[in-house]
This record gives structure tokens, sequence and C-alpha cells, in this order.
């Protein structure tokens, strides 16, 4: 697969992945803003399945319109190759999510974390565990995740 380069000459991932890998955070639960370890570029954690205090009740970014000011951008430039919306998929089917049936979030976490790290390997050679995605994704610019808010 070609390479490609943002401006600064840094490769970007999000240009390299198919369309079909190309997130709607709509069908999806969240699961970046709860299963991930997410260290953002303040340096301020939050862990894995620890559901960020950001999040609203109905899975949405109740700070999206100032991430940038509270040390978040990261999460405007995070992509997950669609693992999100695949994962939750037979959730809305069945009408629930794992706040209403709290037992099966261990397993769709694991679940989450395992696709989502498989396909950035498979698929981009990158390793999220060892922040190569947060090093090399593209400009906030670019906002792959701009149907998060
Ligand atoms: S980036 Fe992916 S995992 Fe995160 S909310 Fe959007 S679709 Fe879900
Ligand atoms: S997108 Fe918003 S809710 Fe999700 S982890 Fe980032 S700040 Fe938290």
């Amino acid at each position: 697969m070609p390479k490609t380069a943002t401006p600064t000459g840094k490769r970007d991932l999000y240009a390299e992945i198919p369309a079909e890998m190309k997130h709607d955070c709509k069908k999806c639960q969240s699961l970046c803003c709860t299963a991930l370890r997410i260290e953002w570029d303040d340096g301020e954690i939050k862990e894995q399945d620890v559901v960020c205090e950001h999040l609203t009740d109905d899975f949405t970014c109740g700070v999206w319109d100032k991430l940038e000011s509270l040390g978040r951008g990261l999460c405007r430039r995070f992509f997950c190759l669609n693992s999100g919306p695949e994962i939750c998929s037979p959730l809305f089917r069945e009408g629930t999510d794992w706040r209403k049936t709290p037992e099966i979030a261990p397993l769709l976490f694991n679940e989450f974390r395992r696709v989502y790290i498989e396909r950035f390997k498979a698929i981009l050679g990158a390793d999220p565990e060892k922040n190569d995605a947060k090093q090399t994704s593209p400009a906030a610019t670019a906002s792959p995740n701009q149907s998060r808010g």
C-alpha cells in the first residue's frame, strides 16, 4: 500500500485506509471513550474500561467543541478502522447497549480492543499499544472523528 504524508512530513494513516474502514460514530456506543486507555495531549490519562467523564448518556462527547482547549485534541484525530460500529451492530439490532446491559460490557470492551489493535497492525503496520497511531495520526483539521460530537 502506498504511504501518504501530511504537510509536516508525518505519515497520514487515515488517508491510507479503505473507505469501508472509515467509521461513523453514530453507529457506535463510544467504545473508544470507554474501553481504551487514553493518554491525552496534556499528559492526563484515562485508564482502560473507565468511562470518560465527558461522555454523555446518549454516547456523544459533551466537550466536542472545545477538545483542543481542554488538551483533548487527540480525540478528534482518533479513528478505529470501523471496529466500534462493527462490534456494536448486534447491540443496535437487539435494542440494547452496554449501559442498559452492563454485564456485557467487559466482553464488549475486550473484543473492541482486540479487533482495533489487530486491524491497526494488519492494515497499517502500526501498533496502537506502542503509540504508533498517536505519533502518525492525521492533523486535527482532517477530523476523521467529526461525527463524534
Ligand atoms: S471512533 Fe470508533 S470506537 Fe470511537 S466512537 Fe467513533 S466509531 Fe466508536
Ligand atoms: S471524545 Fe469526548 S467523551 Fe470521548 S474520550 Fe474524548 S473527551 Fe471523552
